[in-house]
């Protein structure tokens, strides 16, 4: 009796030893009428994503989760990558990758929305050109490093991202990067996907290595040189003048469609490159190498980014 009274002395003192009641809800299921939008957090080439907060109580105490939807004129024939997309990332356990929640359906429809957490800082695309001043050299080397370790995660799962950029590295505090949108992302198992080029802004073929430009092959290895174009971003706190998009432009001419694609694999062939960004020699050398390894890279290493680790 005594011993019953002081356990629920205890329990009193400490209700989070209580046993929790049984939960009937899938907790990676998010109903519709409890998500309610704050603010768009950014779109990309098929999908948008919204912060919104998940309340089911309606007091305004629920989670801030980020929801990615595909935008109304893709729905349809993007539906399936999305789905892929969730499925991917819901198998995905890495510090330096974004993390999965669960999801959302429409009642009665098809329209699946993805939960993931939010990531409070944004891409490095927004977050680097505001915060130049106290991000230093070593604070980008880490994020690198960090990149890397998300990518050999990956890589050890036979996922190729095909996406990589700093459009897409998410920023959680000063200190941490992590990789997000597996929108393109496939496995290597499955036959090489072919991913029509879309001349916009931000189109990946200035991310892509030359194979990945004259044969639509995606390997392992093909994320590697994204990385390089990655670091250049980083290099340069994703100045937009000075963006992959605007230089490779420039040494093309502005072109349109497939014609952009067979003069840039015409300048990469002639061995041009990004220039070396001002005042970074050490880090130049490390991108150089990224470019130079993936060349000599069969396509089944994957060893790159233990390499790269290293090398940092
Ligand atoms: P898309 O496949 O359309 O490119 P992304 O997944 O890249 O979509 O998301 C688009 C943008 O939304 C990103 O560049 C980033 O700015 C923002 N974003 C995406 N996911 C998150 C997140 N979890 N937290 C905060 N911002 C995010
Ligand atoms: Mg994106």
């Amino acid at each position: 009796r005594a011993i019953v009274r002081d356990i629920d002395m205890l329990e009193e003192k400490n209700p989070s030893i209580k046993p929790k009641p049984t939960p009937e809800v899938d907790p990676t299921v998010f109903e519709k009428r409890f998500l309610r939008k704050v603010r768009d957090l950014g779109e990309g080439h098929f999908g948008k994503v919204e912060l919104c907060r998940y309340d089911p109580r309606g007091d305004k105490t629920g989670e801030l989760v980020a929801v990615k939807s595909l935008k109304p004129e893709n729905r349809e024939e993007q539906s399936t990558n999305l789905s892929r997309e969730i499925d991917i990332l819901k198998a995905l356990y890495h510090e330096n990758i974004v993390k999965y929640k669960g999801i959302c359906q429409e009642e009665g429809g098809q329209a699946i929305k993805l939960i993931m957490e939010y990531v409070p800082l944004g891409s490095l695309k927004e977050y680097l050109p505001r915060h130049k001043k106290d991000t230093s050299l070593s604070t980008l080397l880490s994020y690198s490093i960090q990149i890397c370790k998300g990518m050999d995660y990956l890589g050890s799962k036979n996922y190729i991202h095909r996406d990589l950029a700093a459009r897409n590295v998410l920023v959680e505090n000063e200190r941490t990067v992590k990789i997000g949108d597996f929108g393109l992302t496939k496995s290597i198992k499955e036959n090489e996907g072919y991913y029509t080029v879309k001349d916009e802004n931000d189109s990946p073929v200035f991310w892509y290595a030359p194979e990945c430009l004259t044969h639509c092959k995606f390997y392992l290895a093909s994320d590697v040189w994204s990385f390089g174009v990655t670091m250049y971003e980083l290099i340069t706190y994703c100045d937009s003048s000075k963006s992959p998009m605007t230089l490779f432009l420039g040494m093309i001419g502005r072109s349109q469609g497939q014609m952009t694609v067979i003069r840039l694999v015409k300048v990469l062939t002639e061995g041009r490159r990004l220039p070396r960004p001002e005042g970074c020699p050490e880090f130049y050398v490390f991108y150089v190498l990224c470019f130079i390894y993936k060349r000599n890279a069969k396509p089944t290493e994957g060893k790159e980014w233990e390499q790269s680790i290293k090398m940092f």
